[in-house]
Order: structure tokens, then sequence, then C-alpha cells
């Protein structure tokens, strides 16, 4: 926001001086004002889509390294190759602006329309209570290590591997249960005889695969999580894609790459399975958006379905200055 203030007091100043010298104008012997950038701000070239359902990602493109703000607030930057993710959350309110400033006295603002969603309540009995909630010590002990694992795979922030955000699906077969629904889920503790409830809203979009299944990587990049037993997840894998956005994989039967490994699109990276939490062989696939400006916050999951809808953006050659 700096810079922009700093834009601003210049622009203001600019035209100040130019209403007060106007008076004086009419004299041919006036000396002539040249124009500068700050009275006419340099053009940007830049792109945003027009609009974005609910729970879907904003991908623009613009110079490399631009900061980019969503509702004012610094979120993330154009990366070398001019393309910048933006995050949109299920209950993202209308009025979304994202702007786009070069740092060099150019900024576009750019306003969305933000698409409503409408995702269901849904009632689920026969919950394992004694798997929802780690109750012996060897339940939260596991949980726990679990947790930080989890923690560490979500606290990288890997640049892109590839050159564009376009996103294929990670296994083949249909669609079993979408992102959004809201799960109010009930059952009986085996251990306790007690009743237990949970309420949890579904972050991720479930397909219904054999166990065995290839687990292809939706888009390349860098693993950042691989571990064949957490305790909710079971065999889970993170791929992070750059741009904010990393992959989680759920319930996995085999866990075939290491941390730190680069993947292309496409490329096998497992196989799907029944483990961890799971009322049957699926694959849990989650999208988590992360500003890259850290100060943003830890950020949340989007929609992997709508990711799936996108059109492939790739950076313009002609806009981008061909730095690498
Ligand atoms: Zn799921």
């Amino acid at each position: 926001m700096i810079a922009r203030s700093v834009f601003l007091t210049f622009a203001i100043s600019g035209f100040m001086a130019m209403a007060q010298a106007a008076p004086s104008a009419p004299s041919p012997k006036a000396p002539i004002v040249p124009v500068t950038d700050v009275d006419m701000p340099v053009t940007m070239q830049a792109s945003c889509p027009a609009q974005v359902k609910q729970g879907g990602l904003v991908v623009c493109t613009g110079p490399a390294g631009a900061s980019v703000y969503k509702n004012a607030e610094l979120v993330t930057h154009m990366d070398a190759s001019g393309i910048a993710a933006i995050g949109i959350e299920t209950s993202e309110p209308e009025g979304l602006r994202i702007s786009i400033d070069s740092d060099a006295g150019a900024m576009r603002d750019f306003d969305i329309q933000v698409e409503p969603r409408t995702d269901e309540i849904r009632y689920l009995s026969g919950l394992d209570c004694d798997k929802v909630d780690a109750r012996t010590e060897d339940q939260k002990a596991h949980a726990a290590r679990s947790w930080e694992t989890k923690a560490a795979g979500f606290a990288r922030y890997e640049a892109p591997t590839v050159d564009a955000i376009y996103f294929a699906k990670p296994a083949s077969g249909p669609f079993s249960s979408p992102f959004g629904p809201k799960r109010h889920y009930s059952g009986t503790s085996k251990a306790t005889g007690a009743s237990c409830t949970k309420v949890s809203v579904h972050r991720g979009l479930d397909m219904a695969v054999a166990t065995g299944t290839d687990l292809l990587a939706p888009l390349g990049g860098t693993i950042t999580l691989a571990d064949p037993d957490l305790y909710y997840e079971g065999g889970a894998i993170f791929l992070d894609h750059g741009w904010g956005l990393i992959s989680v994989f759920m319930h996995l039967s085999a866990v075939d790459v290491e941390p730190g490994q680069t993947v292309k699109t496409g490329e096998r990276l497992g196989a799907t399975g029944n483990t961890g939490r799971t009322t049957g062989p699926h694959l849990h696939w989650a999208v988590k958006w992360r500003p890259t400006e850290k100060s943003a916050g830890d950020g949340f999951y989007i929609d992997p379905a709508i990711l799936l809808t996108l059109e492939e953006v790739r950076a313009d050659g002609d806009e981008q200055d061909t730095t690498d």
C-alpha cells in the first residue's frame, strides 16, 4: 500500500500544480509544462476474468513481480512468467476488486462479479466415534504426529514448475461427493458405548475409485508431504503447484513419491485406497490456496471441480520482459 499512497500523493500534487498554473496560461511565452508519468501513468498490460464463482480461483496476468491486492489487501505477486492466482472463499461477498500494481507507477483495478454457490447440508449416521476423535494415548500420539507432519507440509511455498495453471483429473473415475456440503455425523463409540456427533464441511472433491487406482498429478509441482499413515487422512500426499496452490490427496494405498521431489502434470504419485477415516475406497482431493504474501493469512480450501473448468491461462509473451 505504500507504493499506492505515494503514487496518489504525487498524482494529487501534480494536479494541483497544473490547476494553479492555469490562470497565467494565456501568455504565449508561458513555460510548457512537461507531461510526465505522474500525470499520465504508464499503461500496463494485465488481465483478470470478469467473473468467478464462490470457492473458485481468479487467475490474472500482468508484469512479473507486480503486487496483487484482493479488496485492497496485498495477497500475492505476479510470478516470473506474469501469472498470479487469487483464491475465492465460499463466503466471498460481492464487490470483489483485484488490483495489480506494477510498482512502477502503473495500477489497474479489476471489478469481478462473484457468483453465489449453494451447498447442501447432509446428515450421516454410523460414525465410528473412536476414529473421529483420538481417545487412546496411542491414537492421540498418532494424531499429534500427523498434525505436525501436515503443518510442515503446508508451511512450504514452492515456486511453480509449470508455466500455466491448468488442472486435470487426478484419477480415472466418477466424482462421488462434491466440495462444500456441511456434514452432520452421528454414531456410537465401540469402546465406551457413548454417542458422539461431529459437524464438518467437506473441503475436498471425492472420486469413487477402487483401491489401487493410479493417482496422477493434476498439475505439476513439488511434493511437500508424502506419508503412508496419517491418523485421519491415511496415506497422504501434498503437492505444491506454486502460486500458493497446494493439492492434498488422502486415503491412499500407496505413496510412491518423496518430499522435495518435483513431478510433471499427469505423473503417477501413488495409488488410491481406503486408509484413514473413510467409509469405503475413494480418493479425497482437496486444493488449498494460500496467499504467498504470508501476512495475509494461511489461506483456505477452494473447490477442485471449479479448477477443472478453468481455461488454461498463460501469460502473453508480448507483454513480458524476457528476463528469464
Ligand atoms: Zn472427501
